[in-house]
């Protein structure tokens, strides 16, 4: 079992420790908050006074942090991760972040003979709580083969997706695939409502036709055809609309950065934009069929 530093221990950080603990590792935990800190501590961690503390002694950190600037400051920053952690520590970052950040960081481990991992995560805060989260992986081989173990200990599948930033690459590719297919599911639900078609009906056949796609059938914006959607509970989460937008607009950043026009990706991230403005940021993102109907 392996000895390991936690750096942001929020609503997915927090349960993630915690399943590191049930496995038997030993957890050095780290939060800006207190509170968090000290729940970690009360499930078995024990407690640093800094990332950098979190870090040192330890044979892999783990960290689970809001957004790219917060990444930075703690691995880059003075007496952050990089400045403390020894010789053969595995560093993996697990946030959601821009693909530059998760380039520059592992290109500044890599400077000090450290090996790092961009590992975001789907799943949610269900699948960080039961440990079956899907981590998609950037960087060597051989970090990624010293990573799986620990991975698999917070979730169920581990997928290597290729070199440093992959992992961001990936995610970002995938949600935006979901953001727009969730709003084009919505749509046509309700054009079926407005010409009289049967919301049953247009799923069953949709479901066995080329419109089939998971916003339709695993996780359907209307409620009734699937009964595990969060449509059935006045769209409580499952994933946030905020979490939505975030990710569109780190598609949208990276295909600036590329050059590449994603038009459909855009109108996804500005229609998740004035949803999340008109104050259903916290609502599932399948909501946004509210706002199609003209009722968000
Ligand atoms: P959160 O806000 O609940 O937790 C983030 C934690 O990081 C907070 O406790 C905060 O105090 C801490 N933090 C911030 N700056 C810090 C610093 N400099 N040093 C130490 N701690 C610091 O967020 P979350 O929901 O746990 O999400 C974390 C990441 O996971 C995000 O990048 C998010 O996009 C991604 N993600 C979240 C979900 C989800 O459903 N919540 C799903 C997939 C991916």
């Amino acid at each position: 079992m392996a000895s390991i530093g936690f750096v942001g221990l929020g609503n997915m950080g927090g349960p993630m420790a915690r399943n590191l603990l049930k496995a038997g590792h030993q957890v050095k935990a780290f939060d800006l908050s207190a509170a968090a800190t000290d729940a970690a501590g009360k499930a078995g961690a024990g407690v640093a006074a800094s990332a950098g503390e979190a870090a040192k002694g330890v044979e892999a950190v783990v960290s689970m942090l809001p957004a790219g600037q917060h990444v930075r400051q703690v691995y880059t920053g003075k007496d952050g991760v990089l400045d403390s952690a020894g010789a053969g520590t595995l560093l993996i970052d697990c946030s959601t972040i821009d693909v530059d950040s998760a380039r520059a960081v592992a290109a500044a481990a890599k400077a000090k003979g450290l090996a790092m991992l961009d590992a975001p995560v789907s799943g949610g805060t269900v699948g960080a709580e039961a440990a079956t989260l899907t981590f998609m992986v950037g960087g060597e081989e051989a970090a990624f083969a010293r990573a799986e173990p620990i991975l698999k200990c917070m979730g169920k599948t581990v997928v290597h997706a290729g070199a440093a930033g992959a992992g961001q690459a990936a995610k970002i590719c995938n949600n935006m695939i979901l953001g727009i297919s969730m709003i084009a599911v919505g749509e046509a639900f309700v054009l079926a409502e407005k010409l009289g078609l049967d919301k049953q009906k247009l799923f069953d056949i949709a479901a066995k036709s080329s419109g089939q796609c998971w916003s339709l059938t695993t996780y359907c914006p209307v409620p009734g055809p699937v009964p595990t959607s969060p449509a059935n509970r006045d769209y409580r989460p499952g994933f946030t609309a905020d979490m939505m937008v975030k990710d569109l607009r780190l598609a949208q950043q990276a295909a600036q950065g590329a050059g590449l026009g994603t038009p459909l990706g855009a109108a996804a991230a500005s229609l998740y934009g004035l949803f999340c403005a008109a104050g259903n940021g916290a609502l599932d993102f399948s909501g946004i069929i509210k706002m199609i109907r003209g009722k968000g």
